[in-house]
């Protein structure tokens, strides 16, 4: 799946200065192709978080459209647009998300519980987890996982409806070397099995991974 951004552009509405709001992506264009990794780089605070989210479908645009396919992500009511994420949009979001009541293999089958039947998926996530190296660990509780491990649960997490599109925020950040070629090779792999990667840090190692590269700055983007 193609996503494009078309004229993108988002404003929080805070006092800086002398303006009522602070433009945290200035408008956009640009387009994820499949099977390419497309890395963005940038500072924190430049607005790369805001901008996957724009991409996602996870935060209404002041400015401009979100194209998936040539369907207009913003124009679909909220439920139509929630099942078409869960369908066609896999998503790492920043930070850990693991629920630590569940074990490894329940929080990889929570997208499937949402409006599929997790049971059918049981075969596919073990799967998952014994490419990402999590095989001794499907019945652990995330508590007792690493850093590194749990990253690896999130992007089985993130696979598991096989996603066309799939957006990482900082998927590697605090992950010691290993653990970030392991990541890093993953998400390669997954682009060039057709999937539309996009992989936001504010390191440089992804850039040697990088089909397409991009770079934020202040809430502009620009080829990195
Ligand atoms: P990055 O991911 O590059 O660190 P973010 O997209 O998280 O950048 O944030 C960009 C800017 O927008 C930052 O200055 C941040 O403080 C501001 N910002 C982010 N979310 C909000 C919000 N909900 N309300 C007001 N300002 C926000
Ligand atoms: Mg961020």
């Amino acid at each position: 799946m193609e996503l494009i951004a078309e004229n993108l552009g988002k404003r929080y509405f805070r006092k800086t200065g002398s303006a009522n709001y602070f433009e945290a992506v200035h408008p956009v264009s640009f387009s994820l192709k499949p099977g390419r990794l497309t890395v963005l780089t940038g500072r924190s605070g430049s607005g790369k978080t805001t901008l996957l989210n724009l991409l996602a479908g996870l935060l209404t645009p002041d400015l401009g459209r979100v194209l998936a396919d040539g369907q207009d992500l913003y124009a679909m009511d909220d439920p139509a647009l929630s099942r078409f994420r869960n369908r066609h949009i896999g998503v790492m979001p920043q930070g850990q998300t693991a629920l630590q009541a569940l074990t490894v293999l329940e929080n990889v089958l929570l997208p499937v519980s949402l409006y599929g039947d997790p049971a059918k998926n049981v075969g596919r996530a073990r799967e998952l987890l014994l490419k990402l190296g999590l095989g001794e660990l499907i019945s652990a509780s995330p508590r007792s996982l690493s850093g590194g491990e749990l990253r690896r649960m999130s992007i089985a997490r993130a696979l598991i409806q096989e996603p066309e599109a799939l957006l990482c925020d900082e998927p590697t950040g605090d992950l010691d070397d290993e653990n970030t070629r392991l990541v890093l090779e993953t998400l390669r792999d997954t682009a060039h099995s057709g999937v539309a990667v996009l992989l936001v840090t504010h390191e440089s190692d992804a850039l040697a991974y990088a089909d397409a590269a991009w770079h934020m700055n202040a809430g502009t983007l620009e080829i990195a």
